[in-house]
Formats: structure tokens, C-alpha cells, sequence
């Protein structure tokens, strides 16, 4: 997932910047020593776990290779330690280096102060993906803990051990060695590791609710402010960034960040590291500016306006940075390049607000995001659906579950499809809900499984294809009784509620009348059924009465009919989200009798311009489409589709669509001025029906978000 989605999280990396630059400028310096140390060394302390967290959150628990995160930490590494050279000769401090001196400075101090955080992170990084991936996420977890009491000892804590001979002198072999414990080695690797960890979910003995979270951070910081004023009055600090509290202030704090979701829009990643990396030189500039200008009362002097001077300056230095890379950007490939998929996310949040509508009371949607979201993008539909307060989400099959959930989605993730039994571990950690495809497979479950896992179980009650029969009461009741299982649902599918013929509207209803009628006799051997569901888009739409927790809604949800001529007793305003557009490559005139393509299967009737465009069937515009007389839309004209559709290409003849340039855009499916084809339409003249186009949008088309 990308980083930007996560706005709380981005938006914070700014003010912890910004709370960096405080610790090294003490803003209340002039206005009292109290609250300046309450700032600067216990409020500001959280800037820089929260940037390991970000890193452990990003890069160990969204499955990236810390291998790349690392290199280009050692770039950036390289690149200031290079920024401050200059300054580092003209201090001096580069004439008493010897070798281990060097060695110190390179691996733990970052050369210059506050690059320390560097080699911190790559130190870090390392340390702990080796230790997850070797020891497991629980004995990791417990050592980077360990790690970070032995570090507290030497940092707020030193008072404590200072007088302790054996103890101390361990301690100062290690100062000699690293110069402080708040480094790569036994701080960075806690607070990774809980950012990785947040990645698979909040812990289950935690609540899950804003309000616990908000009170928690309230509640720890105080706890914090206390311990930092205490240990700095009984002298016990020999430095001041780890403390006891930390590691709760962090948790809290993450976690109602990531509650904030959505895009950033800017690159305020990029941005926070620039303004980390060239506060120091600003600081320099700053004072070379107040002696010039004759500022110095103002802007050295006055700790506050030191301060605003400093972010001002390092936050101009880093924007225009970040504008004349964006000016060059030169290894970016456009989304809009070649052929792409835009989806309204507007749409989407519409369309579910209109299916929730259309439910009747207690009846909650279930977004059904199998198959990327029906090529939509399931993780970006996910967590725009759960800001607007979807809370269940259906997927075909365990990988889909994971995906959401690393993505951060938080409620419930039910599997459809079948997972073998092995897999429970991921079902368990990733706390999705399984389906259980038969009643013997609950007991396979059951058996294979080391600890309870979710599970819906799914009934058979006409289509034939997954669940127990309706018929086997017995089979079903013991599905409850398994230890190992905790069902928490039961459903089935409906398979004509997309017709509303007599006979198919009586089998509906003899299977919606099945399934509540086992439910009654499970409930009346004292057995809760837990939350039932039976309708998918159609039958939402076709069967509203059923008395269901969930809608398991899909196509509707994306705003399209499976096809055009469907029974459907209402269509409750839904819009389509999606529009399929390529760009036009070339356009070539052609006189009357040539022939186009492989094959020579069409031939010019008349003098004709011919589009070429770089979009084929490997996109998911199908071969056979150019015989169902599909078309797309150029300059507001429709456009037929003509000659033999290859992987990446196809021709359309443009002759009718006035002045056509290559970099013009095509649109397959969507609107062009006047002109709108249907997901419907374009399914229908590739001989199928919507869900098939939507799930066959090809894995190289960059999705395209819009509102
Ligand atoms: C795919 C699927 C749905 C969603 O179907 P739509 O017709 O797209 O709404 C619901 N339930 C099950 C079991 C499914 O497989």
C-alpha cells in the first residue's frame, strides 16, 4: 500500500520534523528552563520513534523489501554525511578522528549530531527484520523489548546503575564503543518492530475504538511528563530520549494516526526528511542572516523566533527542493501514459451510501472487494469504504484477506472461497473470517487448527455449488459445538435473484425460506446462528425483506448491472465508478481496399485514418470484442473497433471523429462528452457480462484515482 494513503501518518511526519528542530533549538529556551525540558526533551522525544515506527509500519509490515529501504537509507546517509563535511572540517572535528573514533562516528553517530537517526535507522532496519524473520514476530518482539530496558539503563536511567561498580563499568565499554544507548542496537528495533506489528492490526486485548486510543495518549504523556520531570530532578538522565512510557505514548499516538486515513496528496514524506536533514545548515544560514540583517535580538536571541526562523527557512529550502524535482521527475512513468483505469471514488462512497440505504433496519452492507474490487483496487476501495463506515468486507480467497488487512483495513474480512485447513495460521493472525465450505471441512478446521478461528458457515440451500445442505440440521448444529471454531455466521447464496421470472422468484424464495427456516430450528435448540446473510447485489435489490445482518454487495456496489436486460425491481441511483482509456499512438491514413492487421481481417471500404492504440487483450479488452462491434469513444465520437486485436494493441477507425492527434485519449468504457459506452455495453459485445470485464482489467493498468 502506498505510503499516501495514510494521510494521519504523513501529516505527522511533518510535525515531527518540525518537533526535531525544537530539540535542537530549545524554542522555549528563553521563557524558562522548565518548559523548555518539557518540550524539547519529553514531548519532542516522540518525533523519532515515531519515524522507526513509520519505517517498521511501511517497509517490515507492508511485505517491502527492506533490502531496497536500506540501500536507499544508506544514500540519503551518504548524501548528508557528504552536506556536512564541510562543516564538520571547519569545527575541527575532523582532526582528532583515529579509526575506532571514525568507526563510532560512522556506524553509531552519524557524523554529525543529528544525523545519528541514520545509522540508527539502517542499523535498526536490519537488526530487526533479522530478528523477525528468525526468531518469529513474539521473540522478536520480547528481545527488541529486552533491547530497549538494557538501552533505558544507559540513557534516563543511568542514575540508576551509575554507582553500581560491575554494572557501570559494562556500561561505559559501551559508551566507548557507541557513545549512547539511543541507537540502531537498543532503541530503533521496539519501535520498528510495533510499527510492523500494527501493520497486521491493532492487538485483540486492546480496544479498537478512537476514543480508548485518544484517552490512552492523554493518559500515557502525562505519565511521561511525570517520569521525565523526576528523573531530571533526581539528576538520573545522562541523556534524555528513552523513557518507560515511550513505548505506550508511541502505541497510542500510531494507532489514532492511522485512524486518519485517505490521500496526503503532497509528498510530505520526502518533505519531512528534507526539513530533518537541512535544519542544521539552516541553522547556520539563520545566523549568518540575523548578523547581516542586524536581526541577531530577534532571530538568535529570542528562542521562539530562532525557531520560526529556522522551520521557516528549512521548510522553504525543502519545498522548493521538492518543486524543481517534481519540475524534472525523471524516472516516473505517468499513470495516464499509455492505457489506464480511472475510478470516481466519489461513485464508489455514493453507491455505497445507496445500497446501505436501500437495506432495511439491522441490515449492514458487506462490500465485496474479490478480485481487486472487481478491478477497482481493492485495498484503496477498502479504505475509502471503511472512512465512510463500512465495517464488512467479502473476499474470494485467503491472499485478498491478507492484502486488506496489511493495507489496514479493520473490520470484518470474510473469505467466500475455500482455504485448505494448513492455512489456519494466516486465517488466525490476520484475523480473517473463513467460510466454511462444508461440514466437513469445519471439522478438518477444527482439527488442524492450534487455536479458535473465525468462521462463517456457508449453506447449500439450491445452487449447488458451495455449503453444507440445508437438509443436514444435524451436520450444521455441530459446526457450532467445534472448540476451535468460533462461528460467528452462517449464509448462502442465492443463484437466480437476478431474475424475476415466476419460477426463478419462487426458487428465491424457497431458498431464502430454507435458510431461515434451519436458522429457526438452530436457534431453537438453543443454538445462536450469529449474523445471517443470503443476498448479494440482485438479491438486495430483488429480495429486500429478507431479515439479514449483511448485504453482500458487489457489482452494485461499483455501480454497474451484471447485464444490461437483468430482472431488477429497482436500481437505487447507483453510478458506475470505473471508465477504461488508453491514449492514441499513431494515426494513419489509409486509401479504400487496404488491409489492417494479422490476418488481413479487415479491410478499408473506404479512404480511411486508423488509431493505433497501445491497449490489447493482455489489458483486458477482449480478441473477440472487434467481432461484437465494440467501440470506443474519441472526441465525443464513437469510434468501432477494427482489425484483429492483439496483446497490447488495436486499431480503431477514427475517420469519423474529426481531428485526431496522436496522445489523444480513447475511451472503452465511460464518458466522452455526449457520448457514455456502459461497463454493460462493452460486456455484452464481448459475448460476456459485466463482472467478468471489471475482473479481467489487467494487472498493468495503473488505477487512477479520482475525488
Ligand atoms: C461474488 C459474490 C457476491 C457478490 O455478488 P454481486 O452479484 O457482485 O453482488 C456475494 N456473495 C458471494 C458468495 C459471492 O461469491
Amino acid at each position: 500500500m502506498n505510503a499516501r494513503s495514510y494521510k494521519g501518518i504523513e501529516v505527522f511526519r511533518v510535525a515531527a520534523a518540525f518537533l526535531v528542530v525544537a530539540i535542537h533549538t530549545s524554542p522555549l529556551g528563553s521563557y524558562g528552563l522548565t518548559a523548555n525540558f518539557i518540550l524539547t526533551r519529553v514531548f519532542a522525544r516522540v518525533a523519532v520513534p515515531f519515524f522507526f515506527m513509520a519505517t517498521g509500519f511501511f517497509v517490515l509490515g507492508g511485505g517491502r523489501s527492506a533490502r531496497g529501504s536500506l540501500k536507499k537509507l544508506l544514500i540519503i546517509y551518504a548524501a548528508s554525511a557528504a552536506l556536512y563535511l564541510p562543516v564538520n572540517v571547519y569545527a575541527g572535528h575532523l582532526q582528532s578522528w583515529d579509526l575506532p573514533e571514525l568507526a563510532r562516528q560512522v556506524l553509531f553517530e552519524g557524523t554529525f549530531y543529528h544525523l545519528w537517526y541514520l545509522p540508527a535507522a539502517i542499523l535498526g532496519l536490519w537488526l530487526t527484520e533479522k530478528l523477525i524473520s528468525g526468531a518469529g514476530m513474539r521473540a522478536a518482539g520480547l528481545i527488541a523489548l529486552a533491547l530497549y530496558a538494557l538501552g533505558l539503563l544507559g540513557d534516563s536511567y543511568w542514575g540508576l546503575i551509575e554507582d553500581v561498580p560491575g554494572l557501570s563499568g559494562v556500561y561505559n565499554a559501551i559508551f566507548a564503543l557507541m557513545g549512547y544507548t539511543r541507537n540502531g542496537l537498543f532503541f530503533a528495533p521496539l519501535f520498528m518492530w510495533m510499527g510492523c506489528a500494527l501493520r497486521q492490526g491493532r492487538p485483540r486485548f486492546l480496544p479498537d475504538k478512537a476514543a480508548f486510543e485518544a484517552a490512552g495518549l492523554a493518559g500515557s504523556l502525562l505519565l511521561m511528563l511525570a517520569e521525565g520531570l523526576t528523573l531530571m530532578f533526581l539528576g538520573w538522565q545522562r541523556h534524555d530520549s528513552m523513557y518507560i512510557m515511550l513505548p505506550a505514548v508511541m502505541y497510542f499516538l500510531f494507532a489514532l494516526l492511522l485512524r486518519a486515513g485517505g490521500a496526503a496528496g503532497l509528498p510530505l514524506g520526502a518533505f519531512s526528511l528534507l526539513v530533518y536533514i537541512l535544519h542544521p545548515a539552516v541553522i547556520l544560514a539563520v545566523r549568518a542572516a540575523a548578523r547581516i540583517l542586524g536581526l541577531w535580538d530577534i532571530l538568535v536571541v529570542n528562542s521562539l523566533g530562532h525557531y520560526a526562523a529556522v522551520c521557516l527557512g528549512s521548510a522553504a529550502v525543502s519545498a522548493l527542493l521538492l518543486a524543481a524535482w517534481a519540475k524534472v521527475k525523471p524516472w516516473r512513468v505517468s499513470d495516464t501514459a499509455r492505457a489506464w483505469v480511472e475510478v470516481d471514488l466519489d461513485a464508489l462512497r455514493r453507491n455505497a451510501a445507496a445500497l446501505q440505504e436501500a437495506s432495511p433496519e439491522g441490515c449492514r452492507l458487506m462490500a465485496v472487494l474479490k478480485c481487486d474490487a472487481y478491478g477497482h483496487g481493492a485495498r484503496r476501495s477498502a479504505l475509502e469504504l471503511e472512512r465512510m463506515g463500512v465495517k464488512a468486507f467479502a473476499v474470494a480467497c485467503c491472499a485478498e484477506g491478507v492484502e486488506l488487512r496489511r493495507a489496514g483495513v479493520r473490520g470484518l474480512i470474510l473469505i467466500l472461497g475455500y482455504t485448505p485447513v494448513s492455512q489456519w495460521r494466516v486465517i488466525r493472525r490476520y484475523r480473517l473470517t473463513q467460510c466454511a465450505v462444508d461440514s466437513a471441512y469445519a471439522r478438518a478446521l477444527n482439527e488442524a487448527a492450534g487455536k479458535p478461528v473465525d468462521v462463517h458457515i456457508k449453506v447449500d440451500t439450491g445452487m449447488h455449488r458451495l455449503g453444507e445442505s440445508w437438509e443436514h440440521a444435524d451436520a450444521i448444529a455441530e459446526c457450532f459445538s467445534l472448540p476451535r471454531l468460533r462461528v460467528t455466521g452462517m449464509f448462502t447464496h442465492l443463484c437466480v435473484s437476478d431474475s424475476l421470472s415466476e419460477g426463478d422468484v419462487a426458487f428465491t424464495e424457497l431458498q431464502i425460506e430454507r435458510f431461515f427456516s434451519l436458522a429457526a430450528g438452530l436457534k431453537a435448540r438453543g443454538i445462536d446462528p450469529g449474523a445471517l446473510h443470503t443476498q448479494a447485489s440482485y438479491g438486495l435489490i430483488n429480495y429486500p425483506d429478507a431479515r439479514c445482518a449483511y448485504a453482500r454487495a458487489g457489482v452494485a456496489l461499483y455501480g454497474v448491472k451484471s447485464d444490461e436486460h437483468d430482472g431488477l425491481r429497482s436500481w437505487p441511483g447507483l453510478i458506475p465508478a470505473l471508465s477504461l482509456k488508453a491514449r492514441i499512438g499513431l494515426v494513419r491514413e489509409l486509401p479504400a481496399g487496404e488491409s489492417v492487421g494479422y490476418g488481413r481481417e479487415f479491410t478499408t471500404s473506404r479512404a480511411s485514418r486508423i488509431a493505433v492504440l497501445p491497449i490489447g487483450y493482455g489489458d483486458g479488452v477482449f480478441r473477440c470484442a472487434m467481432h461484437g462491434g465494440a467501440e470506443a469513444i474519441v472526441n465525443g465520437s464513437r469510434c468501432p473497433i477494427v482489425a484483429r486485436i492483439c496483446m497490447d494493441q488495436l486499431c480503431l477507425d477514427v475517420t469519423d471523429a474529426g481531428d485526431v492527434k496522436p496522445g489523444d485519449i480513447a475511451t472503452f468504457i465511460g464518458r466522452d462528452g455526449g457520448e457514455t459506452i456502459s461497463c454493460e455495453e462493452f460486456a455484452a459485445k464481448s459475448g460476456t457480462i459485466s463482472n467478468e470485464v471489471l475482473s479481467r482489467l489487467g494487472k498493468r493498468l495503473p488505477r487512477v484515482y479520482k475525488n
